[in-house]
């Protein structure tokens, strides 16, 4: 008989056993892809504010459940109970705000002699999303909302450690009245549900967020068939501090600017760079900050920093840095994948932990003398996904936003993601854009149509 194959899904905090999944085959993504494609030919063809109409009905459902999605992301995930209900309502409102968009996706006229000149844009079929466990909810939404409203079906392919409140979703999509096989989740291991969904003819794109490494080999699987890819990999973000700067106001941000979701973040802001002359005045004042983050329980109120993911990602950064070195806070001891918020001093910035993603509570801070000198130390880097820059000076803070390499800079904050907003890196951060007024676009193909104003040809 066919050994089925499981997913034990963990509780972080307690090493708990949560759930055991099965792990979909390559017959299971096969069987998937089949269903997908049926349901997207009548998606397609739908009214668009029919499709609006039902999504809109899938954001209410996610809404009357976030309490419980939220509940779920933290026994699988360890995220904080504040961090994990504003994904859930971040999930909610990406289906309302792609709702929108469905019944807005138009093409154009273009003026052209001897006809008339239109463009439409057509849905691309199937789309692969391929999610990463760091926010398991947000990220699956991101590929999933816009791909559904342009008209396409989507197989979601969530992480190992964290299929729960994916699998959760599909439910609540059936619920809300999608048709049956439109939207489908399919946990399983990446070199096996993962690739096949990538190596898919029947899927025509891909949207992977994950390690730039997986990113690169999804690229070159992708080549083959010169299939659509949409890529959310690593970082390795600044946060640059003027000496010009609300210096206690840019020290006392800093701490959640790298901790939030134990660091497990693309856009966490691990290289703090400060300028020489406030760089004392501003260790005064992160220390205190650091030492006295909450970290504990993710169901505690009060809890600002929870778990790492995994036994695997706990190693990785033990790897990089041993626990109490630098500036550092406390973590619990006993069960659990735990790590103190670290921010390391007197680093050399050509080091792994300087230039490497470490995926952890753990930063850097490095000095800086000038503006020129704080813009070379930020684009010393093969990542460009985020970063801070901290000044009163709105000369400087457009100069270094325009020369920094990177496609999500705040100034004087630490946000990088709205879904109004793009989102997307550069070098080898990403490849395309999520979120934002043209999220839909990214799963269209553009077709250009001209009809001819002159009599047929005699
Ligand atoms: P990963 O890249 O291996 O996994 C991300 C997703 O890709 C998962 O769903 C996984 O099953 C799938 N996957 C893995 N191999 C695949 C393949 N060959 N084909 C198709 N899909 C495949 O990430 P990881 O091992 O879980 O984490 C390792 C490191 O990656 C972390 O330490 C961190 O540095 C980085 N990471 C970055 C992000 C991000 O948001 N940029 C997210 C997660 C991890």
């Amino acid at each position: 008989m066919l050994e089925v194959l499981k997913l034990d899904v963990l509780n972080p905090a307690t090493e708990d056993i949560v759930a055991t999944v099965p792990a979909a085959t390559a017959q299971d993504v096969d069987a998937a892809v089949a269903r997908a494609a049926r349901a997207q030919e009548q998606w397609a063809a739908a009214a668009p504010a029919d499709r609006a109409r039902l999504l809109r009905r899938f954001a209410a459902q996610v809404d009357d459940h976030l309490e419980e999605l939220a509940r779920l992301e933290v026994r699988e995930a360890g995220h904080v109970i504040g961090n994990a209900r504003w994904e859930a309502g971040n999930v909610r409102d990406l289906l309302d705000y792609s709702a929108g968009g469905a019944e807005r996706l138009s093409g154009r006229q273009i003026p052209v002699p001897g006809g008339l000149n239109v463009t439409v844009l057509e849905p691309l079929g199937v789309v692969g999303v391929i999610a990463p466990w760091n926010f398991p909810m947000p990220i699956a939404a991101w590929g999933t909302a816009p791909a559904l409203a342009a008209g396409n079906a989507v197989i979601l392919k969530p992480a190992e450690t964290t299929p729960l409140t994916a699998l959760r979703l599909a439910e609540l999509a059936l619920a809300a009245g999608l048709p049956e096989g439109l939207f489908q989740v399919l946990p399983g291991e990446g070199a096996v549900a993962g690739n096949t969904l990538v190596e898919h003819p029947g899927v025509a794109k891909i949207v992977f967020t994950g390690s730039t490494g997986v990113g690169k080999r999804i690229m070159a699987s992708c080549a083959d068939r010169v299939k659509r890819l949409t890529l959310e990999l690593g970082g390795k973000s600044p946060n640059i501090v003027f000496a010009d700067a609300d210096v206690e106001a840019a020290a006392l941000a800093t701490p959640m600017s790298y901790l939030d979701n134990s660091g497990q973040d693309c856009c966490a802001r691990t290289r703090v760079l400060v300028q020489r002359s406030v760089y004392d005045r501003f260790l005064e004042t992160v220390r205190p900050a650091i030492e006295s983050v909450v970290v504990g329980d993710p169901s505690d109120e009060k809890t600002q920093m929870g778990p790492l993911i995994s036994r695997t990602q706990l190693d990785r950064v033990r790897a990089y840095v041993t626990p109490g070195e630098g500036i550092h806070g406390t973590a619990p001891e006993g069960p659990g994948f735990w790590f103190p918020p670290t921010l390391l001093t007197d680093v050399d910035p050509r080091s792994p932990v300087a230039t490497e993603e470490v995926f952890g509570p753990v930063a850097v801070v490095i000095p800086f003398e000038d503006e020129a000198d704080a813009i070379r130390l930020a684009n010393a880097t093969e990542y460009g996904l985020s970063g801070s820059i901290w000044t009163r000076d709105v000369g400087r803070a457009l100069r270094v936003s325009a020369a920094v390499k990177a496609g999500n800079l705040s100034v004087n904050s630490h946000s990088s993601v709205r879904y109004w907003t793009p989102f997307g890196g550069y070098k080898q951060s990403g490849l395309g854009r999520e979120l934002g007024p043209d999220a839909l676009t990214a799963f269209t193909e553009t077709k250009n149509v001209f009809i001819s104003t002159e009599g047929p040809a005699q």
